[in-house]
């Protein structure tokens, strides 16, 4: 029973979680650089796909993977199953398998081993002791659960390690029910999605002002605004609000928060993955302050390579280290560079929005998506144009809502429980959605992390 003692918690080297967060830089770079080569070799000796794409490696250059091959969402998408088995090595089938970004139509799905579920555990303990979480915490976990989601089940796997109390309640328990359970066992961390959990806490402090208090509130998967941390700070005194690991299914974990870091910096997990940020315009590597995409080869993912993986995310590193003492590098999130909006929890693409306007009648593909915020929560707006007459627009405008909804598991459901604004619909005149003034252009997507 000894064996049962020695927890996840109990593994951290004192002031950081283990011995990489504080190694000097040389010995960091030769370590990465290493890692690397390795992985590289690995993939090219197995994955066939990769062996032409891997042969200009430039092994022990700066950038020794400027000359390779981007791979972006769909390319990904052809490579794993259920479309094909061209990067899974050795033709495994004892995997887990993911839902990867939208949930609509065709089933976009990523693998992962069972050793590579366990391999989670150093990058999430690693992120939750950087943000205080101890063993004396009692921590509500409200990831999202069931169709395919992956989050909850690593989070879950983590806690119930790491030496603290944990409640999977995940994103489907109603909040009267969570209420009930936070009072009842004194639970002092909340951890889960962020537009859920904002909505759970809103919920239970509406039910009950001024009773419930969350020392932690530790959120993941969105963007926060800092009028929705200002608004947890006052109603629940939470001390920490920040996110413990930021990463994709499609990659992995790239990057995790501490206590110092503001909102959207995060320390790089670069024992993990080995990160770039370019300038796709110049293809050159941005230096430190210059913004760019960020680009991630993954060194834990061995069932199924993924090589300079385009996350679809803009990002700056910073020039100074963190006042944490960490030594590892610091960057910062910019938002999207795609035309994707995040919209709680739900990722829309645009090209998903055009079928939608298509299956409508009379409706012209001039279509623009904002996304926006109000009182705390995210609204998706659509503008469409149109010629016909005015007296239809708001037939039009219902039968365009049915159709983009229809398909929308995860928009649908936010909706319901007020996590999500309604979807408004705006139809306008042809010509009427502002155009680019100097190119001309209509914006198809807008979403900016300032609009507080
Ligand atoms: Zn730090």
């Amino acid at each position: 029973m000894e064996n049962l003692k020695k927890t996840l918690y109990d593994a951290n080297v004192g002031k950081f979680y283990d011995e990489w967060e504080s190694k000097a830089s040389d010995e960091r770079e030769s370590i990465i650089s290493r890692k690397l080569d390795e992985h590289i070799e690995f993939t090219m000796k197995n994955v066939p796909f990769y062996r032409d794409r891997l042969s200009s490696y430039g092994k022990n250059g700066k950038y020794p993977l400027s000359s390779i091959p981007v791979l972006n969402s769909s390319k990904l998408r052809e490579l794993l199953p259920p479309q094909s088995a061209d990067i899974v090595v050795g033709n495994q089938k004892d995997y887990n398998v993911f839902q990867s970004g939208g949930t609509t139509g065709f089933p976009k799905t990523t693998i992962f081993s069972h050793e590579e579920l366990e391999g989670l555990n150093l990058p999430n303990a690693r992120g939750f002791f950087a943000l205080g979480l101890n063993k004396d915490d009692r921590v509500a976990n409200m990831f999202a659960v069931g169709g395919l989601y992956m989050t909850f089940l690593h989070i879950n796997r983590m806690l119930q390690q790491y030496g603290c109390m944990n409640f999977p309640f995940s994103n489907h328990s109603q909040i009267g029910f969570v209420k009930t359970v936070v009072e009842k066992f004194n639970i002092n961390c909340i951890t889960g999605i962020t537009s859920v959990v904002l909505n759970a806490l809103r919920g239970m402090a509406k039910a009950e002002p001024g009773r419930i208090r969350f020392d932690k509130v530790f959120y993941g998967g969105e963007h926060i605004y800092e009028a929705d941390k200002k608004e947890i700070k006052k109603t629940f005194g939470a001390k920490i609000i920040a996110a413990p690991g930021y990463g994709t299914i499609d990659s992995w974990y790239i990057g995790y928060q501490c206590a110092h870091c503001d909102t959207g910096v995060f320390h790089a997990h670069d024992d993990q993955c080995y990160i770039e940020i370019v300038n796709e315009e110049t293809g050159k590597h941005c230096e430190a302050g210059e913004e760019g995409l960020i680009y991630v080869t993954p060194f834990t993912r061995r069932l199924t390579p993924i090589i300079r993986y385009r996350v679809g995310d803009r990002a700056i590193w910073l020039k100074e280290k963190c006042s944490c003492g960490r030594t590892t590098p610091v960057f910062k999130l910019l938002g999207r560079s795609d035309d994707t909006l995040r919209i709680g929890f739900d990722s829309i693409d645009y090209d998903y929005m055009q079928k939608a306007v298509g299956k409508i009648g009379r409706l012209s593909s001039s279509v623009q998506m904002e996304k926006i915020r109000e009182s705390g929560r995210d609204r998706l707006i659509i503008r469409v144009e149109t010629d016909a007459p005015e007296v239809e627009y708001s037939q039009i405008a219902k039968n365009l809502e049915d159709e983009i909804m229809k398909n929308r598991d995860t928009l649908r459901e936010s909706v319901l429980n007020g996590a999500v604004l309604p979807v408004k619909i705006e139809i306008l005149k042809h010509g009427d959605i502002a155009r680019n003034p100097r190119t001309g252009k209509l914006t198809r997507t807008i979403d900016s992390l300032k609009s507080v």
